[in-house]
């Protein structure tokens, strides 16, 4: 353990996609060993780092001052002004082995539940499901989001190493929606046998769950030890797979072909819905397949509404007659603060806002995803009079967010 972590609350990446860019997280670095972690590429999450902590005591100044009336003096007070919902919980895990000594989770969520904030606590662990967690949580402004990507305990102990069985996790969303607290499962990523996805579905259902996520494995391009460990632990060769699939890549990383993803994806949602819960597609390019107007977890359908949404994910469900175009976000509340130092120096705007950021990229983006990469959206050889492309999406698509699970894609059908 070493000193402040300076970094424990910030804007996430995610910001043209997501309406909940606002992350917070105790520790530098997380003490479970997922083989899939994303954040361990990232210098997130390892057990060998040095971890440094969150200070609890800045977040309760921040809040009193605003709350106080005082003016916002960066992009993270504003968007706390305007109550966006944190997700605590997005490089490491805020109930690993540590907080039972230290505790800085537990004084993080009390202060958010002093100020009644909203927040999705993300964890793979059943510690929050405990006293004096599990009372601090029921009596704030809480969803929590338990994480499993398999039902199979086998699996999950050879790629979760360190992490609690599913069977506490399933016991843990239990304890806490018999408690009143809104809880959602996340299946990120998902490894569960295509044949044993409908009893993961009803797993969740019957624990209490009131809305599941699933998002696809991204497979980095570079060979690791996690990444040798992972196919080691799946008993395949991920890299091999994931070419004769003739995977596509995107950034640093393979992404499996999107129809096949899509195809998946449908029936899990279908699956999800006749199971009474909210569905959420959390591969980027499948988002706007989630219930919920703008959010890739579909939470706010469970009370939190989020202010933000000015995102590529919000035009698309502003579509009119299927034309996707910049006018359908441009009156949505944004912050205007620079977000420079959260982004990476590649695409950096100096000193440009989240506005600067959409509408640079709104025609097409080099360095990562744009409305185009979003399954059924398509650019038109149309621009409106400021310039920005017109979009649009797909009748068969169109048709499915309107109708819900019904039929599937003709792009997709099997
Ligand atoms: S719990 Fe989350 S942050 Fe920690 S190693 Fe696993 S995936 Fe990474």
């Amino acid at each position: 353990m070493s000193g402040g972590y300076e970094y424990a609350l910030a804007i996430t990446s995610q910001f043209p996609f997501c309406s909940i860019p606002l992350r917070l997280d105790s520790y530098s670095a997380c003490q479970f060993a997922c083989r899939y972690c994303f954040a361990a590429s990232r210098g997130g999450s390892t057990g060998q780092k040095r971890i440094r902590s969150a200070n609890p005591r800045e977040l309760a100044r921040r809040l009193e001052r605003l709350a106080k009336g005082s003016e916002a003096r960066s992009v993270l007070d504003e968007m706390l002004a305007a109550r966006i919902p944190i997700h605590f919980g997005g490089m490491s895990d805020p109930m690993m082995p540590l907080e039972g000594r230290l505790g800085v989770s537990l004084d993080l969520l009390k202060i958010l539940h002093d100020h009644s904030y909203p927040t999705i606590l993300s964890t793979k662990s059943d510690l929050c499901a405990t006293d004096p967690y599990c009372d601090v949580l029921a009596a704030g402004n809480f969803i929590v989001q338990i994480s499993l990507p398999t039902l199979s305990e086998g699996l999950a102990s050879r790629v979760d190493a360190g992490a609690p069985s599913i069977t506490r996790r399933l016991n843990a969303v239990r304890i806490l929606s018999a408690a009143g607290i809104p809880t959602a499962c996340r299946v990120q990523p998902f490894l569960a046998r295509d044949d044993e996805a409908n009893d993961l579905v009803l797993a969740c259902a019957e624990a209490g769950a009131k809305q599941l996520a699933v998002e696809h494995l991204k497979l980095a391009l570079e060979d690791s030890s996690h990444r040798r460990g992972l196919s080691v632990a799946l008993d395949m060769d991920l890299v091999k797979y994931y070419k004769l699939r003739d995977s596509p890549r995107v950034g640093r990383e393979w992404v499996l072909p999107v129809e096949e993803r899509v195809r998946r994806m449908l029936k899990l949602r279908q699956m999800t819905h006749s199971a009474g819960m909210l569905f959420g597609a959390a591969d980027n390019d499948l988002l706007h397949l989630s219930d919920g107007t703008s959010c890739c977890s579909s939470v706010d359908q469970l009370g939190f509404k989020s202010p933000y949404r000015f995102t590529f994910t919000q035009a698309i469900h502003a579509h009119k007659d299927g034309r996707i175009s910049f006018s359908a976000i441009a009156d949505e509340w944004r912050p205007r603060r620079s977000i420079g130092q959260y982004v990476n120096s590649k695409s950096r705007i100096p000193r440009g806002s989240i506005e600067d950021y959409i509408r640079a990229h709104w025609n097409g983006y080099r360095h990562g995803s744009a409305l185009d990469t979003y399954f059924g959206v398509s650019r038109t050889n149309e621009k409106d009079e400021d310039g920005f492309v017109i979009y649009t999406l797909a009748a068969d698509v169109r048709y499915l967010l309107l109708s819900g699970d019904q039929q599937p894609l003709n792009a997709c059908a099997e």
